[in-house]
């Protein structure tokens, strides 16, 4: 069986990350969506949020798992036996951290790979700050985000 993950923080999910998650998920048996819990910076959305708003858009979809996530990205790809990191590239600026981050994990876990999938070029612009900048002033966010999260993530600016 063949597992793959795609991490990452989807602070909140976008249109650009449910275009990769469809994409990868043919091209394997599982893919687990793997919802970075802590980071440096405080999420807009807590982790509960995050993950449930990624599970709603999936109801159904029995090869993809959502699963909240610390620590090492290894530590947790060998705790669930997953063979391959995957990663979505919009610009050049993706590429050096990613670059940087695939050696990093090939070096900690050599039987690793990084798999990098192109953007979709109608979402190449599209990030989760864009997504947040956006609704904190009322911006239309329609198209960027699945409809079943709009109202909830403009609820969050609300009274700001
Ligand atoms: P963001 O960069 O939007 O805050 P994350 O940190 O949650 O998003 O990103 C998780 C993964 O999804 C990363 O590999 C990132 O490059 C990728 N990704 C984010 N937005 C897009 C997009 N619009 N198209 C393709 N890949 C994307």
């Amino acid at each position: 069986m063949n597992i793959f993950v795609y991490p990452g923080s989807f602070d909140p999910v976008t249109n650009g990350h449910l275009d990769i998650i469809d994409r990868a998920a043919k091209l394997c048996d599982k893919l687990i969506v793997a919802v970075l819990i802590n980071r440096t910076k405080t999420p807009a959305f807590t982790i509960e949020e995050r993950a449930s708003f990624i599970e709603e858009v999936l109801v159904g979809r029995d090869n993809i798992e959502v699963i909240p996530f610390s620590g090492l990205l290894v530590d947790f790809m060998k705790k669930h036996n997953a063979t391959t990191v995957v990663k979505g590239l919009r610009a050049v600026s993706d590429f050096e951290y990613e670059f940087q981050m695939a050696l990093l994990n090939k070096k900690l876990y050599p039987s690793i790979e990084t798999l990098f999938m192109m953007t979709n070029v109608e979402y190449s612009y599209l990030s989760s700050s864009a997504v947040r900048e956006l609704a904190s002033y009322g911006g239309n966010i329609k198209d960027l985000v699945p409809d079943i999260i709009i109202d909830r993530v403009y609820g969050k600016y609300k009274n700001k």
